[in-house]
């Protein structure tokens, strides 16, 4: 493959022309050198970015004129409040739009798009259609999870740095992404690179909480964002050890549905000095009682078999050799008891539900007239809300209890593998961290990824981010990203997306 050839031709020709425009338009409004940062040196200290430009030929200056306009977009983002509630992510999307714009994106093609308080964000970079195939959406999130900034060592609304981190709320979750994925657009462009099918970016504006611009897209707007598959950019991508070697490369291929039911027992109630045998709370207990002596059944696919598969080699201990075991023959017992006693990795051998709240009673000397419990359930694929509660209501063994959903759960098929996205990650791996295995991976939790596999689109969840797990403070305090991840990812980005949208490869 030498999708990179093109840009060293293009950066000769572009590369001062666009560092001007760059400087001039966006970049100025975020003195960082001025600030007397040596960003240059953290930047390229990372063995991965040195071995990456070696690789793919990309020119050093061009990298390090885009780390920077990518860290200016992500002092911007940074500074800005977009929880929930705040209202600040349209004046963000207008930001970015304006950054598209003077990156030569007509503006025709950059949709915004509001929902109550909030937007998304849909750019469309046109191909030349030549290799006939459907676009291809990347997709990020503008919102943040909200920062208690007096609990913070630093201010969370401001990108502040040391010798090798960002900090600041949403440095990693998901407004590095959305920088990454903005930059790369702007860079392509500016090479002149010429996609053979569409690309599309979707930036959501409240996946933290209601993830209804993503619904509002799928549903609403799909001529927009109508593709082959999505890449949700967003969690996935390199885990880091303590000598910065990469151990594994995180493709999420699929998530367990997110379900909350209520469980309800009803009496007549009545004076606690006659009590009687039939009560509420009894009810409620004996129920809860036999869901705890319940186990779901085992549940396999190829995601989570080549993901036990994949990652038994890197435990050298009894549980290593049970997922072995279990990926080898998912019948397997005593493998199956193993992994089970692992919260770890209970949550990938099939559905579970545990009871999380009660409530009950109105009077300490009355009998109670209702009791409920709250029970939280990740789905694995393949079974829907209505079966999980169905089966729940069966082993409480009473029919008298009634029983509710919360909310309006999203189920989702896990998307099928795909090899056009896990060869052009292999081979943009090679350019940074080669030999890093690639896991397929089941998330227990709800992305905007699940959303477009509902309506259709196939997703994958991946980043250009290489983090060491121990420093991942996403939705904490002391939020970070290493510096490095930013030319790290403009580099895997560029491998990426040549090699799913060009004939070069
Ligand atoms: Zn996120």
């Amino acid at each position: 493959m030498t999708p990179n050839q093109p840009t060293r031709m293009a950066t000769a020709l572009l590369s001062p022309l666009l560092t001007a425009a760059l400087v001039l338009g966006i970049v100025n409004e975020h003195s960082f050198a001025a600030e007397g940062s040596d960003s240059d040196s953290g930047f390229a200290n990372s063995p991965a970015v040195k071995l990456g430009l070696e690789k793919s030929g990309i020119d050093p200056s061009e990298i390090a004129t885009y780390s920077q306009f990518a860290e200016s977009l992500l002092a911007d983002a940074t500074a800005r409040v977009t929880a929930y509630g705040d209202g600040n992510v349209p004046a963000y999307a207008e930001y970015l739009k304006d950054v598209f714009i003077k990156g030569g994106f007509d503006p025709k093609d950059i949709h915004i798009l509001p929902l109550d308080e909030t937007v998304s964000l849909v750019v469309r970079y046109r191909g030349d259609g030549s290799s006939n195939r459907k676009p291809v959406v990347f997709s990020s999130h503008m919102d943040v999870v909200p920062a208690e900034a007096g609990e913070w060592v630093r201010n969370p609304f401001e990108l502040q740095q040391d010798e090798t981190f960002y900090f600041g709320r949403g440095v990693l979750d998901n407004k590095f992404d959305v920088s990454m994925l903005t930059t790369l657009f702007v860079w392509l462009k500016a090479q002149g690179f010429v996609p053979n099918r569409d690309l599309i970016i979707a930036f959501t504006g409240d996946e933290e909480s209601l993830q209804n611009t993503v619904q509002d897209l799928t549903k609403n707007h799909r001529n927009l964002i109508d593709a082959e598959y999505a890449i949700v950019v967003d969690g996935g991508g390199g885990a880091l050890n303590d000598s910065g070697a990469a151990i594994q490369y995180m493709v999420g291929f699929a998530e367990k549905t997110y379900a909350t039911y209520t469980m309800t027992a009803k009496n007549i109630g009545g004076h606690s000095s006659m009590p009687r045998t039939d009560n509420a709370i009894f009810d409620l207990a004996a129920a809860i009682q036999r869901i705890e002596n319940h186990r779901f059944a085992i549940e396999t696919n190829e995601i989570t078999r080549t993901y036990f598969e994949r990652s038994a080699p890197f435990l050298d201990n009894e549980v290593g050799e049970a997922m072995r075991r279990f990926a080898a023959n998912p019948k397997d017992e005593e493998a199956i008891e193993v992994l089970r006693a692992q919260p770890e990795y209970i949550g990938t051998l099939g559905t579970t539900c545990i009871p999380t709240m009660l409530s009950g009673g109105h009077a300490e000397n009355a009998l109670p007239r209702t009791a409920t419990a709250t029970i939280n359930c990740r789905i694995f694929p393949g079974n829907s809300v209505e079966d999980i509660m169905g089966e729940l209501s069966l082993v409480a063994g009473n029919p008298q209890l009634e029983w509710a959903v919360y909310g309006m759960p999203v189920s989702s098929d896990t998307s099928p593998f795909n090899d056009e996205v896990m060869g052009a990650v292999e081979a943009s791996l090679t350019q940074l961290y080669p030999g890093a295995p690639v896991i397929p991976r089941m998330i227990s939790g709800t992305t905007d990824g699940a959303y477009f596999r509902a309506a259709g689109i196939p997703s994958y969840s991946l980043t250009g981010i290489f983090l060491n797990p121990k420093d991942s403070f996403a939705h904490g305090l002391n939020e970070r990203v290493r510096r490095a991840s930013i030319p790290e990812s403009l580099i895997f980005w560029q491998s990426m997306i040549r090699s799913i949208a060009s004939d070069a490869n």
